[in-house]
């Protein structure tokens, strides 16, 4: 049996399990709809998050929001969370030991929500779903199957508001979650319609 999210959230409590904890203000646990269909990956809280202790509110999160009507959702409809809960100091990557610590709180809610599609957003996130150590520019734009899941990795926002080059490149993606939406939908449609013939 699963635990629940908010299970996941009481066992992490006010976690020191890292020394993150030493210098975040506010621990991101995640936000969004517990019964997500898309479940979104990112890698840490930035300056913002940690101030407002919700993933993705920053820049990088008004573009996320203004990408996801591309794919033909609306924020509340996801879930969205970070591999790790705590802010790294200035932004700098995470530590392979604070992602081995943090990385299970994040496993339970990958389960608890039990979503049909993973989007890992940057290098971090994607590697750790997919368990690879290949970078997000060649993963990106494919759909991958690990279990049950469908994922999509696709660029950080916040790589993208750095180089604007790449805003095409979010686009074509954002459309590619919304064509694999659909198709995940139909064949859903399809599997109920089928087990309705068999009765
Ligand atoms: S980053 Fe994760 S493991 Fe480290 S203190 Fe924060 S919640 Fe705990």
């Amino acid at each position: 049996m699963h635990k629940t999210l908010d299970e996941v959230k009481v066992d992490l409590g006010d976690c020191k399990r890292c020394t993150l904890c030493e210098t975040r203000t506010n621990l991101v646990f995640g936000v969004g709809n517990p019964n997500a269909e898309v479940m979104f990956i990112g890698e840490a809280p930035g300056k913002q998050e940690d101030l407002g202790a919700e993933p993705f509110i920053g820049a990088a999160g008004k573009y996320l929001n203004s990408l996801l009507e591309l794919a033909g959702l609306k924020r509340e409809e996801i879930y969205i969370a970070n591999v790790l809960k705590c802010r790294p100091p200035e932004n700098r990557d995470p530590k392979v030991d604070e992602i081995e610590v943090c990385s299970p709180f994040l496993r339970n809610q990958v389960r608890a929500i039990n979503p049909e599609i993973l989007v890992t957003l940057g290098n971090f996130s994607t590697r750790f779903i997919l368990k690879t150590d290949r970078g997000i520019t060649g993963l990106r734009g494919q759909v991958h199957i690990t279990g049950r899941f469908s994922v999509l990795p696709i660029f950080h926002p916040a790589a993208a508001i750095y180089d604007r080059s790449k805003e095409p490149i979010m686009e074509a993606d954002f459309k590619l979650l919304g064509r694999l939406i659909e198709k995940r939908r139909e064949e859903r449609a399809q599997r109920a319609n089928d087990s309705g013939q068999d009765n």
